[in-house]
């Protein structure tokens, strides 16, 4: 049996990669703001409707870059309903992480729960758009300016998805996406760090370049996050064919609809106001020990869903402290489907059959 593992990386055409490789190997330009992530953030721009935007190797490194250039160091409320990196860059940059809690329609973080949790030491919010979904973007920018707090949005499921008709990447004062092989539009490794002033991203530009200004000067401390070409070439590669995934994924998701519509399954609410690019299925169970038995009948099936996320950051106490009852709860019973464009209909219907079948 053909295993079904939850994402599958698209790979462009081969012969367009090529094309791409035997440039660079004449040019022998691999590295350093060579003319593939030049395009690339041109073409970015122009297709997110941005305007700043800094491609950088990975995700993981644009927040801390983010982080860097807007805060420094302080107290950050961010979520425990995230993949780590989004916490840990966090303490890895030596400042404090405090929990707040999630909403349970929506699982991105709760505005009420940040304003609980603001002490005179808070400096930022980090907030993450689960699956591609929207926090209270206007609420979160209320507490931010009452409080002058900085917003920076985890957007690394978000690629292309749009807020009330805008960009969902034009909010905070910056929002970073991952370019991750798993993620909806990837440069094999990648990321990009978008921000609404001029003065943030340009020195973005400059940390990530181990803060370089000409051969000679320096504008400060930096690191290397750059971009090498090859990576910018596959993402050169993935924009003729991005919203071709995105419809794709956007069939699979309905199909599941149709087959899980009577099930007792609850799923997030992803409110009618964003335009969805449907980068995972997630799916809440009754208990965890409902997930458990479905996860080890399809296990046993070749397929392999994952429990996206889980365990919440707020129990692993190297991180902090705080109690998140809400995160803590909907992780141990969420997990999501296999879901990529590639993804047979037959494929969905046995993943659905086996699912029903061990509820
Ligand atoms: C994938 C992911 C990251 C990390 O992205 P990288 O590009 O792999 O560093 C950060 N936050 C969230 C929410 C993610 O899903």
């Amino acid at each position: 049996m053909k295993r079904i593992n939850v994402t599958q990386t698209y790979m462009p055409p081969l012969g367009r990669y090529e094309k791409y490789l035997k440039k660079i190997w004449k040019t022998r330009w691999l590295t350093n703001k060579g003319p593939n992530v030049q395009q690339l953030e041109e073409k970015l721009k122009e297709y997110l409707y941005v305007t700043n935007l800094r491609v950088v190797s990975n995700a993981t490194l644009g927040l801390q870059l983010s982080l860097r250039a807007l805060i420094g160091r302080g107290t950050v409320i961010t979520t425990p309903f995230s993949y780590i990196a989004s916490s840990s860059i966090i303490q890895w940059e030596g400042s404090k992480i405090v929990f707040a809690d999630i909403k349970p329609d929506t699982l991105c973080i709760d505005p009420v729960s940040i304003e609980k949790n603001i002490t005179k030491d808070t400096k930022a919010i980090l907030a993450v758009h689960v699956y591609g979904n929207a926090c209270d973007i206007e609420a979160i920018e209320a507490i931010a300016k009452k409080n002058k707090l900085k917003v920076i949005y985890d957007a690394a499921h978000s690629f292309g998805v749009t807020y009330k008709g805008e960009s969902i990447l034009n909010y905070g004062d910056a929002s970073i996406l991952s370019f991750h092989a798993t993620k909806v539009f990837q440069t094999v490794e990648g990321g990009a760090v978008l921000s609404r002033s001029n003065e943030v991203d340009e020195k973005i530009s400059y940390m990530r370049n181990f803060g370089h200004k000409g051969y000679e000067d320096f504008y400060g401390t930096g690191i290397n996050a750059k971009m090498s070409e090859f990576h910018a070439a596959m993402g050169l590669c993935m924009l003729p064919d991005i919203d071709m995934l995105i419809k794709k994924r956007k069939s699979i998701t309905e199909l599941y609809d149709i087959l899980l519509k009577d099930t007792i399954l609850r799923q997030p609410i992803f409110p009618d106001y964003i335009s969805r690019n449907y980068s995972y299925y997630p799916v809440i169970f009754k208990s965890e020990t409902q997930l458990l038995r479905v996860m080890k009948a399809l296990n046993d099936k070749q397929i392999f869903p994952r429990r996206y996320f889980y365990p919440a950051l707020s129990t692993l106490k190297f991180l902090s402290n705080t109690k998140c009852p809400i995160a803590e709860d909907v992780s141990r019973k969420v997990i999501c489907l296999p879901l990529y464009p590639e993804l047979k209909d037959r494929e969905v219907k046995r993943i659905v059959s086996t699912l029903i079948s061990s509820l």
